[in-house]
């Protein structure tokens, strides 16, 4: 016996109104969005929840994208019934029946949303429990901690029966608070703020430098990857791929002591800016997190951020890395982060990075630089796009019909 419909609790309890219809609209695209390869599946809106109807489709291999839709909090397999009292009994015992292990204890819970339901909530429960008490030999009722709560919904056409309860992504669905571009290295950090940017309903842009040929294609491969794995939550994402190694170089070899990284990493907040500027993102993300590196110090971000006017956010920064790893690996990150290829930030590393930056001081080796905002603009224009996601190779903008 298979379940035939999923219901899909959305969240935000603190949503009212207006608001709460255009988050359960923005969900709904989603979830049209990842069962899109699935087209027999049927929806049904209710308040504060979508109903799908799964047509004999394999409810495992939905459950799967469905988790990685925020705005959904939390998701049951759920079984249908006709409104009829033997109909209800036979499923709710099946469904019991279904479960992995026979559990010791039980109770049943129904909800008579159809008040022309002949008998009343109570009467159900006990109906109910007497039947399934009467096929399972060592099953007691425990109405306070039950190893299984069977929940019966008896709705307007049918009666829905589950006892499963399945953690959903939460958050707000992608897009519904605005669009923010991610600096995305190949590290263990930047898909990890990613993710949580996106739980928080900003779609993403991300922009990735490179210093080819000093560092290799398979790097660039690998943040095209970890871009695919983030676009799973969002659908496609636009990736920026910035030529840096003439800025690199070209700052190098004008300045080469303690404030590089310093410098370098001023360059790249500027690009990223503008790359915003040109998309229309109101923040600009990134995966610092305070004190792990030398340039992560409040000194070295209060340097490197003060190049931007716009929002900088930083979702991991006073996280751990180890709640970070968590994160990492829930979402199938890690692993490819972890592979060994060389980051352009590991090019031309001063020996001994500084770690309280004086402003004043490189704000002054900028302006020895009278090219630098030329160059700037020069990695700009030769900054290759490319769709990461299933509509991958698009030239258009697939959200255009969305917005
Ligand atoms: P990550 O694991 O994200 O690489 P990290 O701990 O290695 O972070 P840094 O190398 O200091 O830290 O980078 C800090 C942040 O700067 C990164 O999280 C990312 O947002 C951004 N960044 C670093 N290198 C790049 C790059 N090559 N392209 C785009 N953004 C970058
Ligand atoms: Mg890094």
């Amino acid at each position: 016996m298979r379940p035939d419909r999923i219901v899909l609790r959305l969240g935000e309890l603190t949503l009212k109104g207006r608001n709460r219809h255009r988050f359960e609209k923005q969900v709904m695209e989603q979830v049209k969005r990842v069962l899109r390869p699935f087209p027999s599946i049927a929806y049904r809106k209710e308040f504060g929840r979508i109903v799908l109807l799964t047509g004999g489709q394999d409810v495992e291999a939905l459950m799967d994208p469905l988790r990685k839709v925020f705005g959904i909090t939390s998701l049951s397999p759920v079984f249908a019934s006709a409104l009829e009292q033997e109909a209800i009994e036979r499923t709710a015992l099946q469904v019991m029946q279904a479960l992995p292990a026979p559990p010791r204890t039980f109770k049943v819970n129904v909800r008579r949303a159809n008040k022309r339901f002949p008998l009343d909530s109570q009467e159900m429960n006990r109906r109910i429990g007497g039947h399934v008490l009467r096929a399972f030999a060592d099953l007691k009722v425990d109405v306070r901690e039950p190893e299984v709560e069977l929940k019966i919904e008896l709705r307007e056409e049918e009666a829905l029966i589950y006892c499963s309860r399945v953690e959903g992504a939460g958050g707000f669905p992608v897009g519904s608070n605005g669009k923010a571009m991610l600096m995305l290295s190949g590290g263990i950090d930047s898909p990890v703020a990613g993710y949580l940017a996106m739980r928080q309903g900003l779609r993403l842009e991300a922009v990735h430098f490179h210093s080819y040929p000093f560092t290799s294609e398979r790097s660039q491969q690998k943040v095209k990857d970890l871009t695919e794995k983030l676009s799973a939550y969002s659908g496609p994402i636009k990736l920026h791929m910035v030529p840096f190694t003439e800025v690199q170089t070209k700052i190098h070899q004008a300045y080469h002591k303690n404030l590089l990284i310093t410098l370098l990493r001023r360059a790249m907040m500027r690009i990223a800016a503008k790359l915003a500027a040109s998309s229309e993102a109101g923040a600009i993300v990134t995966g610092e997190s305070l004190g792990q590196v030398a340039s992560q110090t409040l000194g070295s971000m209060n340097a490197i951020g003060q190049v931007v006017q716009l929002p900088l956010i930083r979702p991991l920064v006073c996280m751990d890395k180890q709640s970070i790893i968590d994160i990492a690996e829930s979402i199938d990150t890690y692993a490819l982060s972890i592979l060994p290829y060389e980051d352009c930030c590991t090019l031309f590393l001063p020996p001994s990075p500084s770690t309280n930056p004086n402003v004043n001081v490189i704000e002054s080796i900028e302006q020895s630089m009278p090219w630098l905002e030329a160059e700037l603009d020069e990695a700009v224009r030769r900054t290759e796009t490319v769709w990461i996601g299933d509509d991958r190779n698009k030239t258009n903008d697939p959200f255009a019909s969305l917005f």
